[in-house]
Formats: C-alpha cells, sequence, structure tokens
C-alpha cells in the first residue's frame, strides 16, 4: 500500500485503525463500522457523501480529538476493529470447511466493470453490481480470490437532463486521492506500472488496488504520459462506442490483467471471466503454456478444465463481435506462439448464427475455450443453450453445456440498516452467518406488523426526504432549471401508494409501458381516494439516441400537471439513489420485452427489503414468484405486445396492488399488505442472496477447477 501520509493528516494514536478501515470496503456492509465514521460527524459524514476517505481528509482535528477521548466511542472502535481484523484474517471459514480445506492458489476474476460503492465509480449498471456483490460475498464465504478491471479516471458518466427533458452526460473526473483506493508500489517506490504484452507502440498500465474486505481488486489506469495519446483514453470510459478502442480495451483487460498479476507475482489457478470482454486472459493462459513447451491441444485441455465463463445476456448487442482485421492487427504476433494457423485461431471466435465474416465473437471464442459456463437464472440457461447451441451441432438443445447458477444480491450490502438489527434480535446473531438458510428468514413473522410496517414507513420518508434534498441541491447548483425541479419530487406523497423503477434505459426494458394508455393511468394517479405515484430513475447509455427518447417521453410526462404530480424522476441514478429507492418504495415494478431480461437483479434488492415485486415473468421472477410473495404477469408473445403488457399490468393495480395497499385496519396498518411484505423477505432473501449463488459457483465450478489445477 502507498503511503496515506499525504492523503489526510494523522490520525490519533489510539484510533489510527480508521486509517485502514477507510481503505477497505469492508465498512460499507457493516453498519456498526459505518457508525463509528458517522459518529465523528454527522453533517460532515452526509457532506461528503458517506466516503470515508473524504470524511477523514476534512475532518478538523478537534472532532478525531474528541472521539479518541470519549470511552464510548473507544469501546464501539475497539469491538468494530477487533471483528473487521478477526474476519478478514481468520484462516477457518466456509470454503476451507466445505470446498478446500488447506491453501490453495486464488481463483482471478475477471470484469470490466465493477460496482462495489458510489465513492468508486467504476460501474454502468446490473453487470457491474453482480460482480462487486460477488466479491463481497467472497470475501465473507472466504473464497481465495484476487480480482482484475480498469479504473475510469476521467469517464464516469453523470446524468444531467436538459430543460427539453434530453439527457445530456456530463463527464466526471475521479478524484484519485479521495477515493479509497491506493497506488501499488514497485520496489522503488514508484507507482507499479505495467506493459501489456505485445502491443506496438507499447501499452502501459498504472495499478492501483481497493480492498474488499479479504480480497484485493486491481485496478488498470491507461492514462499515462508513456502512453501514445490515443492510448491514454483506453480505460477512460465503460462501454466505447469506437470498436477498435474497444477491442483495445479488451487486450488490456484480458491479456494486460494477466501480466499486471504475473508482474505482481500473484500466480492464480483457476480463472473466471464475468461476461465476455475480459476473454483474452483465456488465450494469454494458453500462450504461457504454449511458451512453457507444452503442446497446444494440451494446453488447451488444462485451460478449459480451469476456466469458468458467466454469460450474462441474451440481447446480442451486449455480445461483441470485432471484425477480422482488427483481430489480425492487434493479435496476429499470437497465432504463430499458439502454433496456429490464422484460420484456425479465428475460427476459435467463429459463431455460427453470425452472418459469415461477422467477425470474431467474444463469446464464441470464450466458450470454446472454457469447460464451465453459465447464465445467470433457470430462464437464462435455457435461452442460452438454444443461442449457442450452433457450437456443439451433435448434441440436442437440453444437452448444450451450458449450465445455469441464478444471481444473487449481497444482503448485507442491500438490506437497510434498521431491518437488519431488527431481523437480528428476532434471528438470533447467528442470523447473518445463516441468511441463505431458509428456516432462518421465518422468524420475520415475530415482528409485529405495525412495528413492522412503522420500518418500512419510516424508509419511505426517508425516500422521499433525500430525493427533495438531491433536487434542492441540484438546483442551487444550477444542474437543474426551476421547471425540473417539480420532476424531482417536492411534490411526492408518503400516504400514497408509491412505486418505483429504476434501471438502465435500454429501450427492451420498457420504461414507459405504463403510460401506454395514459387515460387508464391518470385515472389511477388522480384517484381522490387511493391515489398512486411513481418514482423514475435511470440512465440511458450516451449512445443510445431511442433509450434517450423514452426517458424524454417519461421526463415530460412528468411535467405536466394532468399526471397530478404524481410522477417524479431522480436525475443521475447510481448506488446511493438505488439503495434508498430499494428500501423505500413499496412496489418495485419490472416489464422488459421478454424473454431480454437474463435474470435482473434490482428486484431482489427491494424484495429483501419488504419492496413487492410487481413484475412481467421473465429472468428471476420465474423462480422467485409463488402467488403470495409480489405480482405476476405473463408477457405476451404475439400481437401487440406493449398493449397487451401494459393492459395486464393496471389490471394487477387495478384489481389486486391497489385495493391491498389501501385496505387499512383500525391500527392504520395495512394488514394483508404486510403479511406480503413478510413472505416476499421470507421466500426471497435467502434464496436470491449472493451468499447462495457464491456457494452454488463454489460447489460447480470453483471446486471441480480447482481439483483439476492441483489444489
Ligand atoms: C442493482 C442495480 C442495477 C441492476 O438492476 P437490474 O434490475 O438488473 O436492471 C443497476 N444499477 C444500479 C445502481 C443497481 O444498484
Amino acid at each position: 500500500m502507498d503511503d496515506l501520509q499525504d492523503r489526510f493528516p494523522p490520525l490519533p494514536a489510539r484510533i489510527a485503525g480508521l486509517g485502514e478501515l477507510a481503505y477497505n470496503l469492508w465498512w460499507s456492509w457493516h453498519p456498526e463500522a459505518r457508525m463509528l465514521f458517522k459518529r465523528l460527524n454527522r453533517m460532515a459524514w452526509k457532506a461528503t457523501g458517506h466516503n470515508p476517505v473524504k470524511l477523514l481528509r476534512v475532518l478538523p482535528r478537534e472532532s478525531l480529538e474528541a472521539a479518541a477521548a470519549d470511552p464510548e466511542y473507544l469501546r464501539q472502535y475497539d469491538a468494530v476493529l477487533a471483528a473487521f481484523r478477526q474476519r478478514t484474517q481468520t484462516q477457518v471459514c466456509w470454503f476451507t470447511e466445505n470446498i478446500i480445506p488447506g491453501e490453495c492458489l486464488p481463483i482471478a476474476y475477471f470484469s470490466l466493470e465493477y460496482g462495489l460503492h458510489h465513492s468508486l465509480p467504476f460501474y454502468a449498471g446490473g453487470l457491474g453490481f453482480l460482480a462487486g456483490d460477488h466479491l463481497k460475498e467472497c470475501s465473507d464465504l472466504g473464497i481465495p480470490m484476487v480480482a482484475v478491471g480498469f479504473m475510469y479516471p476521467d469517464g464516469y458518466v453523470r446524468q444531467k437532463i436538459n430543460a427539453d427533458g434530453w439527457q445530456e452526460s456530463v463527464d466526471e473526473v475521479l478524484d484519485r486521492d479521495a477515493a479509497p483506493i491506493t497506488r501499488v508500489l514497485d520496489e522503488k517506490g514508484a507507482q507499479l506500472t505495467v506493459q501489456v504484452p505485445f502491443t506496438d507502440p507499447p501499452i502501459h498500465v498504472a495499478v492501483w488496488q481497493v480492498m474488499v474486505g479479504r480480497i484485493s481488486l486491481y485496478l488498470m489506469d491507461t492514462e499515462l504520459e508513456i502512453n501514445d495519446p490515443a492510448h491514454r483514453r483506453i480505460s477512460d470510459h465503460l462501454y466505447i462506442s469506437d470498436l477498435e478502442q474497444r477491442l483495445l480495451q479488451e487486450i488490456v483487460l484480458g491479456i494486460g490483467g494477466s501480466e499486471m498479476l504475473a508482474v505482481m507475482g500473484i500466480k492464480h489457478s483457476v480463472l473466471h471471466l464475468n461476461e465476455g470482454h475480459p476473454a483474452f486472459a483465456l488465450l494469454e493462459r494458453i500462450r504461457e503454456r504454449a511458451e512453457g513447451g507444452m503442446a497446444y491441444e494440451a494446453a488447451v485441455q488444462e485451460v478449459r478444465a480451469t476456466s469458468i465463463f458467466t454469460t450474462h445476456t441474451p440481447v446480442p448487442a451486449g455480445h461483441d463481435v470485432f471484425p477480422f482485421e482488427l483481430i489480425d492487427k492487434y493479435i496476429c504476433h499470437c497465432y504463430p506462439l499458439l502454433n496456429l494457423t490464422r484460420e484456425d485461431f479465428l475460427r476459435l471466435g467463429t459463431s455460427p448464427t453470425d452472418p459469415p465474416g461477422a467477425g470474431f465473437n467474444m463469446t464464441a471464442f470464450a466458450l470454446r475455450l472454457s469447460n464451465h459456463h453459465n447464465g445467470v437464472s433457470r430462464k437464462h440457461g435455457e435461452v442460452a443453450r438454444r443461442m449457442w447451441q450452433s457450437l456443439w451441432p451433435d448434441l440436442p438443445v437440453e444437452q448444450v453445456p451450458i449450465d445455469h447458477i441464478t444471481n444473487g444480491v449481497h444482503v448485507p450490502t442491500w438490506i437497510d440498516p434498521k431491518i437488519e438489527l431488527r431481523c437480528l434480535e428476532c434471528m438470533g446473531p447467528s442470523w447473518l452467518e445463516n441468511h441463505d438458510d431458509p428456516a432462518v428468514w421465518g422468524e420475520v413473522q415475530k415482528i409485529p406488523d405495525p412495528e413492522f410496517w412503522g420500518l418500512h414507513y419510516r424508509k419511505k420518508i426517508k425516500l422521499i426526504n433525500y430525493i427533495r434534498e438531491r433536487t434542492r441541491q441540484r438546483w442551487v447548483k444550477n444542474h437543474v432549471g426551476l421547471g425540473n425541479v417539480v420532476v424531482g419530487g417536492p411534490l411526492l406523497d408518503p400516504a400514497v401508494l408509491t412505486i418505483g423503477f429504476a434501471r438502465r434505459f435500454a429501450t427492451y426494458k420498457r420504461a414507459d409501458l405504463i403510460f401506454h394508455d395514459l387515460e387508464r393511468l391518470k385515472k389511477l394517479l388522480n384517484d381522490d381516494w387511493r391515489p398512486l405515484q411513481i418514482i423514475f430513475a435511470g440512465k440511458a447509455h450516451p449512445a443510445d439516441d431511442p433509450g434517450k427518447r423514452i426517458l424524454q417521453r417519461i421526463f415530460n410526462f412528468a411535467r405536466d400537471p394532468a399526471l397530478g404530480g404524481r410522477i417524479a424522476f431522480v436525475e443521475d441514478y447510481g448506488e446511493q439513489v438505488a439503495q434508498y429507492l430499494v428500501h423505500g418504495v413499496d412496489v418495485w415494478l419490472n416489464n422488459p420485452l421478454t424473454p431480454l431480461e437474463a435474470c435482473g437483479t434490482s428486484g431482489m434488492k427491494a424484495a429483501i427489503n419488504g419492496v413487492l415485486h410487481l413484475s412481467i415473468l421473465d429472468g428471476w421472477w420465474l423462480e422467485a414468484y409463488n402467488g403470495q410473495n409480489g405480482w405476476a404477469f405473463p408477457g405476451a408473445t404475439e400481437g401487440d405486445r406493449d398493449a397487451l403488457d401494459a393492459a395486464a399490468l393496471y389490471e394487477l393495480l387495478e384489481k389486486e396492488v391497489i385495493p391491498l395497499y389501501y385496505q387499512v385496519n383500525d391500527a392504520g396498518v395495512p394488514g394483508g399488505w404486510v403479511q406480503k411484505m413478510k413472505e416476499a423477505m421470507r421466500s426471497i432473501g435467502p434464496q436470491f442472496s449472493a451468499r447462495r449463488m457464491v456457494k452454488e459457483y463454489s460447489r460447480k465450478f470453483y471446486q471441480p477447477a480447482l481439483a483439476a489445477a492441483g489444489s
């Protein structure tokens, strides 16, 4: 770790451990650790956006000294630091007790994006949060893992919506010194840089480190003086549209990432690819073996047996295909090193279902060179087997070797701390350890209905206050005009049934479906006795004009007085907004065009907090819906699908959702609703936790792959 002295003034010796804690995201999923920072100064905690590194940089010395002299603070400090040390250093853990008892080389996890915390904006959406939750859970279970990714120093896209409702993107420069990242140093004490093999002119990356509990995530940064100016921008943005830049990015991720681990002396035995972007890491693994004298076929066998590939989307545009000329331009030096002809190599990345000559398909390449592959829900497993059957032309579709492991969410990250506390009280202290055990969550019944409803209602108020305050600040800073202030939530009412819809504005997610029959919707929103309000959030990809048009449409509805001030749009959706929304709305709406949602995870984040999922039957909901824990409608497969699906949605709202919410007993509690909330937590919490997911990866894939690697 580099010298942190210049990041913030020296801390009082008695509480010096706060420095280390601030640089390990472990604090973010342990409420008692979060409280240590918050208690130093509540206003500063809020003003620094819940970022402990920033907090320690700005906090006056007096606040720190006061804490260091406060016995109650010190008691908590000692308890948290002891737990931190114990849980991040202990040798005995679920992995050693259930998978492999002794030491073994780590699994290398590669992903283009990571959603860990809003102070590290290295994500675009669901794929990133899945990766972030995976790392946190691997830390909790003690899976030996090292992770590789990118830092996007200039490229986090902030959303700003102009007076016409059109999304504009503002790039935000990362303040590296105020983020919980550290430079990795070389033996001379300078920041370590690594040259990506076979690039000409050479591409160099600087190496940064993020601590996620016991797991190190190494991030590459190409913004270096010695790089060719065009190459400095490789790690600028996620999902660059220019194909050549994008290919370079994936070469740096897969090949550069492998080299980075090698230069640091970090050996790994197994590789897990999160989506096809880092698939060139497979190439690097084969090349290393070939260079060591192994025959190509043997090298491929070994790499396959120890590589895991997770595919995440049935949307064709989600799979990168690069023109062969570009592959020739950047990879051709590898063909002879592998003893392959150009044709043999390109065939590895050819998908028979792409048009002839379409190019090099990263998913096909990853599938061919790994033995363990999966989709991310039961349904997506089926869809992926059909989608990629042509790679196994001799097998019937049900035997295509693509398994499924349904995604889950990291419960300690996404559960509201107050609910967590209450669950701990009724389910016992082992609840967090056993939160993938269905029996444990049944205890939620013990919380009396009025108390349970009170907890939820306060979170709804907190959400509304939070988005009003955000809008106020954006207005004061001139980020939004007066007209947009109305859209930003000041008219929301906590007593009203509140639907949340927040996700990327990809067209297949149909954010505007609920506006399909405007008159019917208006009746629901403006009902005198049983009104409805909807909070939207989400970004369109900067190059996605159809997505931006949907957003604009919703934005304009939100400004239309005819909709009663009951539609709000929260700008700049990110991790923090997501936290407030999944804790505080009543219903989480999901209506993509089936079967395009591979899994979906935001609805799980909502459900573990008792927020009821109202969703088309697609992705994870096909596995989770049991008739009692939310609402479902099937999704039309032909005809005017939008009209049919919208009608099904209105029907559910009118006949079931709205009446149940407003059926309140003498104590002011909607008893039937609360029963459903508890049932959602009971039935969804354990099964759709990242804990269940990581255990499944461990048993299905990590264990055999580690065995094949000789662990
Ligand atoms: C969970 C999450 C997502 C992914 O949600 P989906 O339901 O998969 O679309 C996207 N963005 C943020 C900020 C999230 O927290």
